[in-house]
């Protein structure tokens, strides 16, 4: 064995947490480089530097594994959009560029498959969803990833054929399912039933991923947690979903109702972003239940990545920066306040 391999991501979680960060669709989008509706992740092939730069502010944050950017760029998701041919240039790009930003920083590199959206309970249908996972797995392993995630799959039956492909590599699998706002899969069974079946099938690590926030996603953590023996994975949205809206899609802005398609999903969701405490509560919430592979997805930022990371005992690089207000000219320490007293009495 060679001495100075770095731990895999089994031999990690059996020591304490990691930390998982994504949301790279939705952060870029936020940002003007990628397109809402479409989804598409072109900026791996247009703006190279930017993934790599988003990478490190998350590994900086307290991500102890950099995910390749492959999500949705598979084949159904770019022939839908006319950009088939960027199929395979993209995927090997984007893993290019995790696995760059992995090799610097010590962090695990995963490969990414997810969801197809042509997923249905027919042969054909199964075949198409195995060839899409089986081309990008490959381009993955070529890149030499530490471990592949599949994940957001509503169907467990999807998520069994992502499960099966990925075994077929050796690494370590990851598998994570969305529940929407119904507290069953597409088929209708419940999150722990459908992670037991994950387990059962090899997965390796296996949970929730999206759709819903930290307040609705915790109580199926927790069922999935009592049901399984593994590795339990819980990666929320930071937003504030609630029992009667229990999933980002189904959010609705009672104070702004002129939004295009009448709903905040996606581009109107910043009134329920969680700030960094409520991230750091569900951290220590999911620790807590014994829940290892943590992390956050779509709307996550890197604020929230080192909130949850100092939640979980980390320091970071960037704790560096974390808030001390007692230095703040107006709303500081007593000394800073009594200077300032007449300006503080008006903020
Ligand atoms: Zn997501």
């Amino acid at each position: 064995m060679d001495e100075t391999r770095k731990p895999g991501l089994m031999e990690r979680l059996e020591h304490g947490p990691v930390i998982c960060a994504e949301g790279y669709l939705f952060e870029f989008e936020r940002r003007g480089y990628l397109q809402a509706g479409a989804f598409v992740p072109e900026v791996v092939v247009e703006h190279p530097d930017l993934v790599a730069g988003l990478h490190r502010e998350f590994v900086h944050a307290g991500s102890d594994v950099v995910v390749a950017f492959t999500y949705y760029a598979h084949r159904e998701k770019l022939r839908l959009i006319g950009k088939e041919g960027l199929l395979e240039t993209m995927n090997r790009q984007a893993l290019e560029i995790a696995r760059d930003v992995a090799s610097e920083t010590g962090a695990l590199l995963a490969g990414n498959i997810c969801n197809t959206n042509v997923f249905a309970p027919d042969d054909e249908a199964r075949r198409t969803v195995r060839r899409i996972f089986e081309e990008q797995v490959g381009w993955a392993v070529d890149a030499g990833v530490d471990f592949i995630v599949g994940e957001t799959y509503a169907y467990a039956e999807e998520a069994l054929i992502a499960t099966d492909v990925i075994r077929a590599t050796g690494l370590p699998a990851v598998v994570t399912l969305a529940m929407h706002q119904l507290p069953v899969t597409r088929e209708g069974c419940s999150p722990a039933d459908a992670c037991k079946r994950l387990e059962d099938a090899g997965a390796d690590v296996v949970g929730l991923n999206c759709i819903r926030g930290p307040r609705t996603m915790l109580p199926m953590v927790e069922e999935i947690r009592a049901a399984v023996d593994g590795q339990v994975a819980a990666l929320p949205v930071p937003y504030r979903t609630t029992e009667e809206q229990p999933s980002f899609q189904s959010l609705r802005d009672p104070d702004y109702d002129r939004i295009p398609g009448g709903r905040p999903f996606p581009t109107a969701l910043d009134p329920f972003i969680c700030n960094r405490y409520e991230v750091a509560d569900f951290a220590r919430a999911a620790d807590a239940l014994g829940v290892r592979y943590l992390g956050l997805c779509c709307g996550a930022a890197p604020h929230h990545i080192r909130s949850m990371a100092e939640a979980l005992g980390r320091t970071p690089p960037a704790s560096r920066y974390s808030a001390d207000m007692s230095k703040h000219a107006y709303l500081g320490s007593e000394a800073t306040l009594k200077q300032n007293a007449d300006y503080a009495k008006n903020l």
